[in-house]
């Protein structure tokens, strides 16, 4: 049973609920009852090792661990070592990396999200399609495409002025992201064109939804009235992603030439 045996003064500027150590034993066993599951940073069991032994064995690798006190969430780097001769103490050293940890959390969010709309951005959706056709691949459920485009869109901005076709796009991904579940994954990969993945939905459900958005789409009116048009493939296990895309984007071209505002299921 390993324990706490000694902290430094900053260590309360955390656990500001306690004033000494022995309070801090009181109410808890270890500082890793605090750590944050969470990949990429150190749990408590790492593989049936504990943590301490864990850092003190791989030491030439940056270890990160996030942690929840009560409420406040935090980041540090950690590293161990055995304290000279006394073999079963440790010596562990966190330095708090909770600024830069944001900072970059930060930025990996504005490179994947559409600075206009708010949604996920091209790049978003390429991410996020990996891992979902992953996902519906080990767990062996449905997954469909829905891809769409605003139909005469550039006659928006030559009658009423870009600034208004912005507005557009704003109001109607808002109207379109308040009608999905959550786990729908809803992107802008182009300057008027849009793409939701639908983890669990076949090619029926998938054909409805694009239906109800595209019906919502029509009435909303807000702005200006706008209608789209819509293409829809399922996946099918063991194409390839470009594949997919080509399909759904060959769906929605259907549409266009079919005279627009309507669902095409490829
Ligand atoms: P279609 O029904 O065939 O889709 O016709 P369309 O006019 O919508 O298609 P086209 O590809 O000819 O024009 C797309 C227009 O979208 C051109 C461009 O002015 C406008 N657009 C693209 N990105 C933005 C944007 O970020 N803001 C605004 N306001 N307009 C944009
Ligand atoms: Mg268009
Ligand atoms: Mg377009």
């Amino acid at each position: 049973m390993k324990s706490l045996l000694y902290v430094n003064k900053i260590f309360f500027k955390y656990f500001d609920k306690y004033k000494t150590l022995k309070e801090f034993l009181a109410e808890n066993e270890c500082i890793c009852d605090f750590f944050v599951e969470e990949d990429g940073y150190i749990k408590k069991d790492m593989d049936g090792v504990k943590w301490v032994d864990y850092l003190v064995k791989n030491k030439s690798k940056v270890h990160k661990i996030k942690v929840d006190i009560f409420g406040k969430i935090y980041y540090f780097s950690a590293s161990a070592s055995k304290v000279f001769k006394e073999k079963n103490h440790h010596s562990i050293v966190l330095t708090d990396i909770t600024e830069q940890e944001n900072y970059k959390k930060e930025l990996e969010h504005l490179s994947v999200t559409d600075s206009l709309t708010g949604i996920g951005n091209r790049r978003y959706f390429h991410q996020k399609i990996e891992e979902e056709i992953q996902r519906a691949k080990r767990y062996k459920h449905s997954l469909s495409l829905v891809m769409f485009d605003i139909d005469f869109f550039k006659q928006v901005n030559d009658k009423h002025g870009h600034s208004v076709g912005d507005e557009v796009l704003i109001e109607y991904t808002r109207l379109i992201n308040s009608l999905l579940r959550e786990g729908d994954v809803f992107s802008r990969i182009g300057g008027e064109e849009f793409i939701i993945i639908l983890p669990h939905a076949g090619r029926d459900e998938a054909q409805k939804i694009a239906e109800k958005l595209r019906a919502k789409i029509e009435l909303f009116q807000k702005i200006l009235p706008i209608t789209m048009s819509f293409g829809v493939v399922e996946y099918i296990v063991g194409e390839e992603i470009e594949f997919i895309f080509k399909r759904v984007d060959d769906a929605l071209y259907k549409a266009k030439e079919s005279g627009r505002n309507i669902v095409v299921v490829g």
